[in-house]
């Protein structure tokens, strides 16, 4: 997994834990922009990929 940059707080909390959801944002490449979820508090995460 790439490192992720936080951007904001989501305005969703985890399906996993019901915490704090911060939107990510990550290049897997010079021509991609990924955004992406991630807990603050488990492990769960999702991006707008497969
Ligand atoms: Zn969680």
């Amino acid at each position: 997994m790439i490192d992720a940059e936080p951007i904001a707080d989501a305005d969703r909390a985890c399906p996993e834990c019901g915490e704090n959801v911060l939107e990510v944002g990550y290049m897997p490449s010079a021509l991609e922009f990924v955004t992406g979820w991630k807990c603050q508090e488990c492990d769960w995460r999702e991006t707008d990929r497969d």
